[in-house]
C-alpha cells in the first residue's frame, strides 16, 4: 500500500522548515513587544461556530468547510479561519471582564477544501491578531503596524502592497447596498454565475468579483458612500499611516471575503504575484452575532505558507548552522567531547557530535554537509594532553584550546573573526 499525503497538505521540514521558524520567531517577539497576548484554540469547533461567525452567504462556509459528524453525531468542522473560534473563546472564558481591550494573537493550522494553485492549499498556516473594546481608528493603526513589523522583519514589506479601504458601518451600509442594488437591478443578468447568486444573498462581494468589469466602471463604490462618522474614522486612518510613514493604497475593490468586516479593512498584497499575503479589518458586529453583548473589535490575518514563498525567493538563507561539531576517535574521545558539549550548550553554543561510531573521515565529511561552522577535534594526541584542535571550516584557521567550555566558545569567536 502506497500511502501518500493528504492533497493540499503539506510536509514541512528541513530549510523550508528553518524558514517557517525564523518567521515565527519574529512573529512571537513582534507580539509581545506590543503587548499582545498568545492564545491557542481548537482545531474543531461546532460547525455552527463557523456558519453563523463567518456568514451563510461566504464560499468559506458554503463550498471549503471540512465538516464531519463526530461519533457522538455532532456536526463539527475544522477550523477555516481563527476569528470566529477567537470570538468563541472571548465570549466562552469571560474575556469582557479582563482589562480592556483585550489583546491576543495567535498562530496555527487553518483548512478550507480548495482548489489546488499556487500558494494555495487545503491546510495552511496562519498568524493573526484580534484586538476586542476599542472603537477607536487606534486600533485599526495597531493592527496595521503589528502585520507591517512582522512583514518587515524578515524583510518583505518592499515586496509587498498595503492596500486600504473602508467599507463603512452598518448604516452606510444599508443605504449603499440599497443603492447598489438598484444600480445593478437590469445588469445583474449579464454578470456572472457568482454574481448572481451574490445579488440575493452578499451584494457586497460583487465589488471585489474580477468578472463583468465593463459594468463595474460606473458602479457606485461603498468608499465614496460613508457616513460622516465613517469618513472622519478613515481620514484619520490615513492620516496616521501618513505620520508613520507607511506607504498604503486606496483599494475600493478590497471588501474581504468573510461576512462580518467593517469600517476599515486591509490587505498586504505581493507587487510582482497579486497574492495576498493577508488582511483584516474591523468587525464590530461579530460579537454580538455569536451571542455577546456589542464589543468593538479589530483583527487581521496573515498566512504564512504565502509569507515562507516569498521569502524563499528573495533566497534569503535562514539555515540553521552548527556552531561546533565534534570529530572524535574513541569511546574514551567521545566521553570527553560529550561532557564539554553540554557545558557548550549551556553557554548557547550550537552543538552536535557522532552518534553513529564513523571514521575520522566519515565524521568529517557529515560536518561539511551540516555546515558546521567549526570542528573540534578529539584524537588519540589531543586526549593524551588533554587538549582539543579546533578547526574554523570557513577559512581553516585552527588552534589547540583547553578542554574548558568557556575557552573554547571564545576560540570559536576568535577564529570566526580571522575569516571577516
Ligand atoms: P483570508 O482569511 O481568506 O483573508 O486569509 C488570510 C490569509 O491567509 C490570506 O491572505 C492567505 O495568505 C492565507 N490563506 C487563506 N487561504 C489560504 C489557502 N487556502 N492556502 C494558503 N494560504 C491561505
Amino acid at each position: 500500500m502506497n500511502i501518500t499525503r493528504a492533497k493540499g497538505t503539506r510536509d514541512i521540514f528541513y530549510d523550508e522548515m528553518d524558514n517557517f521558524s525564523k518567521i515565527e520567531e519574529e512573529i512571537r517577539k513582534v507580539c509581545m513587544l506590543h503587548n499582545i497576548n498568545e492564545i491557542r484554540v481548537p482545531v474543531f469547533e461546532q460547525a455552527e461556530l463557523f456558519a453563523r461567525g463567518v456568514g451563510d452567504g461566504t464560499d468559506i462556509v458554503t463550498k471549503e468547510m471540512y465538516t464531519f459528524e463526530d461519533r457522538g453525531g455532532r456536526s463539527m468542522t475544522l477550523r477555516p479561519e481563527f476569528t470566529a473560534g477567537v470570538v468563541r473563546a472571548y465570549l466562552e472564558n469571560g474575556f469582557a471582564s479582563k482589562a480592556s481591550p483585550v489583546k491576543l494573537w495567535y498562530n496555527g493550522t487553518a483548512y478550507r477544501y480548495e482548489k489546488m494553485q499556487k500558494g494555495r492549499y487545503r491546510e495552511f498556516r496562519q498568524f493573526g491578531v484580534e484586538i476586542f473594546g476599542a472603537s477607536s481608528y487606534r486600533a485599526e493603526i495597531e493592527a496595521i503596524v503589528i502585520a507591517k513589523e512582522v512583514l518587515e522583519s524578515i524583510g518583505l514589506m518592499n515586496k509587498l502592497k498595503l492596500k486600504i479601504n473602508s467599507i463603512g458601518c452598518t448604516e452606510c451600509r444599508k443605504k449603499y447596498t440599497e443603492k447598489l442594488r438598484e444600480y445593478l437591478k437590469d445588469k445583474i443578468d449579464g454578470m456572472c454565475t457568482d454574481c448572481k447568486n451574490r445579488y440575493e444573498k452578499n451584494i457586497m462581494r460583487i465589488i471585489d468579483c474580477k468578472e463583468d468589469l465593463e459594468i463595474k466602471k460606473s458602479m457606485p463604490m461603498i468608499t465614496d458612500n460613508l457616513c460622516e462618522e465613517c469618513k472622519n474614522d478613515f481620514e484619520n486612518v490615513k492620516s496616521m499611516l501618513d505620520s508613520l510613514n507607511i506607504d498604503y493604497e486606496i483599494d475600493k475593490t478590497i471588501v474581504r471575503g468573510l461576512d462580518y468586516y467593517n469600517k476599515t479593512v486591509f490587505e498586504f498584497v505581493s507587487k510582482d504575484l497579486d497574492l495576498a499575503v493577508g488582511g483584516g479589518g474591523r468587525y464590530d458586529t461579530l460579537v454580538e452575532t455569536l451571542g455577546g453583548t456589542p464589543t468593538n473589535a479589530v483583527g487581521f490575518a496573515l498566512g504564512l505558507d504565502r509569507i515562507e514563498m516569498l521569502v524563499k525567493d528573495l533566497n534569503k538563507s535562514y539555515k540553521k548552522y552548527v556552531d561546533m561539531y565534534f570529530v572524535v576517535t574513541d569511546d574514551e574521545a567521545f566521553k570527553v567531547a560529550y561532557n564539554l558539549g553540554e557545558k557548550l550548550r549551556k553557554l548557547d553554543i550550537i552543538t552536535d557530535i557522532d552518534i553513529l561510531d564513523r571514521s575520522f573521515n566519515a565524521q568529517l565529511k557529515y560536518a561539511s554537509k551540516i555546515n558546521a561552522k567549526n570542528i573540534g577535534i578529539i584524537g588519540e594526541n589531543e586526549l593524551k594532553a588533554g587538549i582539543i584542535t579546533v578547526k574554523n571550516m570557513e577559512n581553516s584557521s585552527q588552534v589547540t584550546a583547553d578542554l574548558d567550555a568557556k575557552v573554547i566558545k571564545d576560540v570559536i569567536k576568535l577564529l570566526n573573526k580571522k575569516g571577516e
